[in-house]
């Protein structure tokens, strides 16, 4: 029988290209989306069902689960892929902003394996893969709510693992570093700047600085994004983490390797600037 996996976030970037990762390896996909109406490429492909699931609309969630069974007997596979990327100075980002990205990051991940695993506990079987990111496992400067929910989304999904092996479903994290897709156009869109935060000035110039030096180094591709999640669906395992990308592996490595402060203190010397870094290592 032919397997079903359903996937957040599928009008572009990963969950798109695993969509199409999956129809052709043989599999059927619920492509899920907040606008199919506007979708064109995944809709011509009869294994592919294309239908409206928004991560903070738990209707939403119960027709398209329901639609997907309905159409493909049951289903296999979760990818909570939804997810975006608030980026700015923790004072500049406004409240309801900070809802936001944790009401689609970790509390859509949430409602989403809520109304599945009803499903999987009755088939005793089901694999949940979460997407988190590089930035669940150690951050950045600019970074901070973006990587708070990431942060959630390893915290809810490893003791989450534990508790459903007991009922023979697996979590799984798949961890991307930088890969190009429109999560830069977003983030970049919803960069949030405050101008009367001026004590900043000489950090964002040098942060800015710093980052655009990083630019232009290796990274992985969605393509090698698709066909990990495909691993973490059909290894068979219960193995719980799986990194993706060139430049982030070597960070983590480090956070791995180092007692904790040593780790901070690496990552203090690379992000504060040098006019900042005596003054703060002797406070
Ligand atoms: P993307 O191309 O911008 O895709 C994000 C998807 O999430 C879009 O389909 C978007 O749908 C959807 N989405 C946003 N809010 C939603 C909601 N409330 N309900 C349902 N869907 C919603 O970005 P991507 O790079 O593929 O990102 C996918 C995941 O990977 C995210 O969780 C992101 O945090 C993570 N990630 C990305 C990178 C990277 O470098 N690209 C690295 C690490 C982790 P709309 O089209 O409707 O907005």
């Amino acid at each position: 029988m032919k397997k079903t996996i359903l996937i957040t976030g599928a009008s572009s970037g990963f969950g798109k290209t695993t969509s199409r990762f999956f129809a052709s390896r043989g599999w059927n996909v619920i492509a899920t989306m907040r606008s199919p109406e506007l979708e064109t490429e995944l809709s011509g492909d009869p294994s592919i069902l294309v239908t409206r699931l928004d991560v903070s609309d738990n209707a939403s969630i119960q027709s398209a689960i329901a639609a997907g069974i309905e159409q493909f007997g049951q289903i296999d596979a979760l990818v909570n892929n939804a997810g975006y990327g608030q980026q700015g100075l923790f004072e500049a980002v406004k409240p309801e902003k900070i809802q936001e990205q944790f009401d689609v990051n970790v509390f859509g991940m949430m409602n989403v394996t809520r109304a599945i695993l009803p499903h999987f506990r009755l088939r005793k079987q089901g694999t949940l893969v979460n997407i988190s990111s590089a930035a669940g496992r150690v951050t950045t400067p600019i970074l901070s709510i973006y990587a708070a929910s990431k942060f959630a989304v390893e915290g809810f999904s490893e003791s989450l693992a534990y508790e459903l092996e007991s009922q023979q479903i697996k979590v799984k994290i798949v961890e991307p570093g930088y890969v190009p897709t429109s999560f830069y156009e977003r983030a970049g869109a919803e960069f949030a700047y405050d101008a009367a935060l001026t004590d900043y000035n000489t950090f964002n110039g040098e942060m800015a600085e710093l980052f655009s030096s990083f630019a232009g180094g290796l990274n992985a591709t969605a393509e090698e994004v698709a066909r990990t999640i495909y691993e973490a669906v059909t290894d068979g395992t219960y193995t719980l983490r799986y990194l993706i990308g060139p430049e982030s592996e070597p960070l983590i490595a480090l956070r791995n390797s180092k007692p904790d402060q040593e780790y901070v203190s690496a990552l203090r010397s690379m992000f504060m600037p040098a006019a900042f870094e005596n003054k703060v290592e002797s406070i």
